[in-house]
């Protein structure tokens, strides 16, 4: 053994999964996750991408540069629009929660652009 650890999945049967991970993931969840993923990346708008990711399970999630939007829960979605700062946004649909971000960040944009006209005057 060398101790490395491998997350590239095999499959054996069903099972999806790699020797990092462990858990028995199937390959119906991966597939599951991969048309997740796709549809999340159609759902947010152009130049987005699908991933998927496996850790106790197979995960989907759509980026497009500093912005990852996830499925969370039954009937919300979550985008984490992450520059210096984290900006979570929620919402009843991938593009609400990807606005729901992006007005935080400009209302944390405009409260630095007061701050240093302040500083300024
Ligand atoms: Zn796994």
């Amino acid at each position: 053994m060398t101790g490395a650890i491998n997350w590239t999945p095999k499959l054996r049967g069903n099972v999806f999964c790699s020797s990092a991970c462990g858990s028995g993931c199937t390959l119906a969840q991966y597939h599951k996750a991969k048309e997740w993923a796709e549809w999340l990346a159609l759902k947010c708008g152009p130049g987005w991408k699908p991933v998927v990711t496996e850790n106790m399970g197979w995960f989907a999630k759509a980026t497009k540069g500093k912005a990852t939007v996830y499925k969370d829960g039954a009937r919300l979605y979550s985008c984490f629009f992450s520059v210096n700062h984290q900006f979570i946004g929620t919402g009843s649909s991938p593009k609400y929660a990807i606005r729901d971000a992006l007005n935080r960040a400009l209302e944390h944009t405009e409260s630095i652009a007061v701050a240093i006209e302040v500083i300024q005057s």
